[in-house]
């Protein structure tokens, strides 16, 4: 970029200092060359007589004195004049001026330097009258003061040059300095190194603007390399969770099978042993049903139908439904409610409350096992809470994971799958909906969600 800069401002300054030196300076020497002859012609023409009167050097020196010029007039060997300001000059050797000249080349121009400076001098040969006339001049003020001005424009476009190349190496490392701060770090960035910020030095707008843009696009593919990262890991731990899951009852029930085949076994044991085949066959077609909700609701939203309808009816029915559980253990379900009604997919919503109580009897031991419903302006407030063993802190997050459970064995003994809480959260998502909890272990569980309220005269005509 900067040798691009130097080489037209270079060109710029070459060609302008050529057009001075050469153009404008042949210019001033022809002019005074021009001036010069003519008036060395006016004197041979129009003042020096063919033939050489005694009153011609007077008048030469008269001529010479009023312009100020050196003239000299010879022909021959002989000089009839040579002077200047009116004043003979007498030189130790008489001006050859016939070697200067000839019948070929009339006119010759020259300069030369003398202890009074610059003169220029025009020598003027007539071939057929045999004199030769010489004009000398003095640099004069004007061509002096050109000359000057020349020499000011070369010095002053030296000077652009220097300052144009020093300017403009300023200016591209302003432009690629930010330029190769930005590749260097994008270069970090490709080698893997995510977080490194791009970070220009320059007060310059457009490039502080292009850094905090290519930060942002940065960041937000860190964040989706992040996200994608830990979608392949759930994604690797769901595959291995599967095939313990299922490999588990697969197991079992070809042991049992084996085992079914020895014509020795008493009839309790092959009793026995079907009753355990049968359990885990029971085991894997909850889990396939399991694993197939769960996908249908991540991928069709329109696999949920609201309707209104009594949400404290609902409740009870899933009580009623677990109660013989609950009672095996000894443990007492409060669910005494009000009717609410809510706008709702009612067989997904019994699967929720289902999930969540059956949990609630699951993993509590003593106590009671509390449902309530609530209306909250617009919503309706659900709510489960036990007084169980409760769940620690680092696995809230992470319970509605598919397969995450706090204590596998305890789940598998109880006959889950792994999958309850994350199928209530799948179907809380596709009512736009979020399911929450809280917990304090060796106290119990509280787990929550909300449902639009509607109006019980809705149900009627819905
Ligand atoms: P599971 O089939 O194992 O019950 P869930 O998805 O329903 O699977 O629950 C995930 C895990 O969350 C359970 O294994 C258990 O450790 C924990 N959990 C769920 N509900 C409760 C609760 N009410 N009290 C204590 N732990 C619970």
């Amino acid at each position: 970029m900067f040798l691009t800069f130097a080489l037209f401002v270079g060109l710029a300054v070459l060609g302008a200092g050529l057009y001075t030196g050469l153009v404008l300076h042949g210019r001033l020497r022809s002019t005074m060359e021009q001036t010069l002859r003519t008036q060395a012609e006016r004197l041979l023409y129009q003042v020096v007589p063919e033939t050489p009167s005694h009153e011609l050097p007077a008048t030469l020196a008269l001529l010479s004195r009023v312009t100020g010029l050196h003239l000299t007039l010879a022909r021959g060997d002989s000089v009839i004049w040579n002077g200047q300001a009116g004043r003979p000059i007498l030189e130790t050797t008489p001006p050859r001026l016939d070697t200067l000249v000839s019948a070929e080349a009339t006119v010759r121009f020259y300069e030369r330097f003398t202890t009074d400076g610059q003169v220029f001098y025009v020598v003027l040969h007539d071939p057929a009258s045999g004199w030769i006339v010489r004009v000398g001049q003095p640099t004069p003020i004007w061509y002096r003061l050109a000359r000057q001005m020349e020499l000011t424009l070369v010095v002053g476009m030296l000077a652009a040059l220097v300052l144009a190349l020093l300017g403009s190496w300023i200016a591209t490392e302003k432009v690629t300095g930010p330029l190769r701060a930005i590749r260097n770090s994008a270069r970090n960035i490709i080698e893997g190194h995510f977080d490194e910020k791009i970070q220009v030095h320059t007060r310059a707008a457009e490039f502080q603007d292009l850094a905090h843009h290519l930060n942002k696009m940065s960041d937000s593919f860190r964040e989706k390399i992040a996200e994608l990262q830990r979608l392949t890991r759930l994604q690797t731990e769901f595959i291995g969770n599967v095939s313990h899951e299922v490999r588990n009852p697969i197991f079992s029930i070809g042991g049992y099978l084996e085992a079914l085949a020895s014509p020795t076994m008493d009839p309790e044991t092959r009793k026995r042993y079907v009753e355990k085949a049968l359990q885990n066959l029971n085991r894997l077609n909850n889990l396939f049903n399991d694993l197939i909700e769960i996908a249908r609701l991540e991928y069709r939203a329109d696999l949920i139908h609201p309707s209104v309808f009594n949400l404290q009816e609902l409740l009870e029915e899933v009580v009623d439904m677990l109660y013989p559980k609950a009672e095996e253990k000894g443990l007492i379900i409060q669910a005494e409610n009000d009717p609410v009604y809510v706008r709702a997919d009612r067989e997904r919503i019994r699967q929720v409350l289902t999930n969540l109580i059956d949990n609630a009897i699951s993993y509590t031991d003593e106590g009671y096992i509390r449902c309530r419903i609530r209306r909250r302006r617009d919503k309706v407030h659900v709510e489960v809470v036990d007084t169980g063993r409760g769940i620690p802190e680092e696995h809230l997050d992470r319970i509605f994971e598919r397969f995450y459970r706090v204590d596998p064995d305890r789940s598998r003994r109880s006959g889950g799958t792994g999958l309850g809480l994350s199928i209530v959260k799948q179907i809380l998502q596709a009512h736009g909906e979020a399911i929450h909890v809280e917990s304090t272990v060796g106290r119990g569980s509280r787990f929550w969600f909300e449902l639009p309220y509607a109006e019980a005269d809705e149900a009627v005509s819905a």
